[in-house]
């Protein structure tokens, strides 16, 4: 249970609930020359087994940087379930509100290509079976400061949970990813939108990050735009946008670094910090995350994010 009822070091209050509503994936990773053409047969070099799923990548990355994260989703009743279980509970999840459903679990069939291209399935499983919010959810929720969302569950239940964690109090923080179309009824319940630079063009049809908050901003009351290596553009309602900078650093693989920025900006921001502040301690923790290899195991502890910041 992760940092249940303790302290974290630069933040004198309890640690902060934050609840997460979202996909679990084994992903399963073959890497190879050149990827097979229909109908043909290659050998591959390596293949590694890794724990994912946008959800639960978010929900690691807020146990990192010092919250106490509670998960609501569901796993399979086959042995990946058992896995992915058990890798939320050892890095710091709470997965009383992960439901064990009939089937297989969510996987992700992924093939590298030397150069680093890929292509990906995913088969959602009982990811799929999440069509709205369960018994017992409203309860978890309760508790939490901040809801982090995205779109790798079905949409009726992404806009349940919004109304939920809205009903219960929360912040309510969406990833719109995968990018699509987003209904009005999930809108009214979101509060914080955050997309990446590709997610938000593809969402307002504006390649400009400002022109693309704007447009955002008349659909929800605040918005983060991540911009890769540029950092992250932030607005709120009748305000000023606000750019922060990220940090020079060598980047190897940024794969989850979005992931990696929204669970450690729902902890500092459920602390109470002031958005700017949330937004370096998020920027902070994402840039050590490029710096390594793989996703959750790529994600910095606060430690890390606080000797960073300085
Ligand atoms: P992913 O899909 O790989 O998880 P994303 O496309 O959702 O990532 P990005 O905008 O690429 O999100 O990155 C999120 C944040 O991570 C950025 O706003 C920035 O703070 C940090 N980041 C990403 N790439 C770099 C980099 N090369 N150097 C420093 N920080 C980076």
């Amino acid at each position: 249970m992760g940092n249940l009822g303790g302290v974290n070091s630069a933040h004198s209050g309890p640690v902060p609930r934050i609840a997460v509503f979202g996909s679990i994936n084994m992903d399963l990773v073959a890497y190879v020359e050149t990827a097979p053409s229909r109908g043909e047969t290659v050998m591959g070099r390596e293949f590694r087994q890794v724990p994912g799923g946008k959800g639960a990548n978010q929900a690691v990355a807020a146990a990192r940087a010092g919250g106490d994260p509670v998960f609501l989703g569901a796993v399979g009743d086959d042995a990946f379930g058992v896995q992915l279980r058990s890798n939320l509970v050892e890095r710091g999840v709470d997965v009383s509100g992960v439901s064990t459903h009939e089937g297989s679990s969510g996987v992700a069939h992924i093939v590298v290509e030397d150069g680093g291209s890929n292509s990906i399935i995913v088969v959602p499983g009982a990811n799929g079976a999440v069509t709205a919010t369960r018994e017992g959810d409203a309860r978890l929720l309760e508790g939490s400061s901040v809801l982090l969302l995205q779109l790798e569950l079905p949409m009726s239940g992404v806009v349940a949970a919004a109304r939920a964690g809205r009903a219960a109090g929360a912040l309510t923080v969406l990833t719109p990813a995968p990018a699509r179309e987003l209904p009005a009824e999930l809108l009214e319940g979101v509060d914080l939108l955050v997309p990446n630079q590709h997610e938000a063009a593809a969402i307002t049809g504006e390649t400009e990050p400002h022109r693309a908050l704007e447009e955002l901003l008349r659909r929800v009351p605040e918005v983060i735009v991540t911009l890769g290596a540029d950092g992250v553009l932030y607005g709120r309602r009748g305000g000023e946008p606000l750019h922060v900078p990220s940090q020079r650093v060598e980047a190897v693989d940024t794969t989850a670094a979005g992931d990696t920025f929204c669970g450690a900006f729902a902890v500092a921001r459920a602390e109470g910090r002031a958005p700017e502040d949330a937004l370096r301690f998020a920027s902070a923790a994402s840039a050590l995350s490029v710096q390594r290899f793989g996703a959750s195991t790529s994600m910095p502890d606060r430690s890390e994010i606080e000797t960073a910041l300085g």
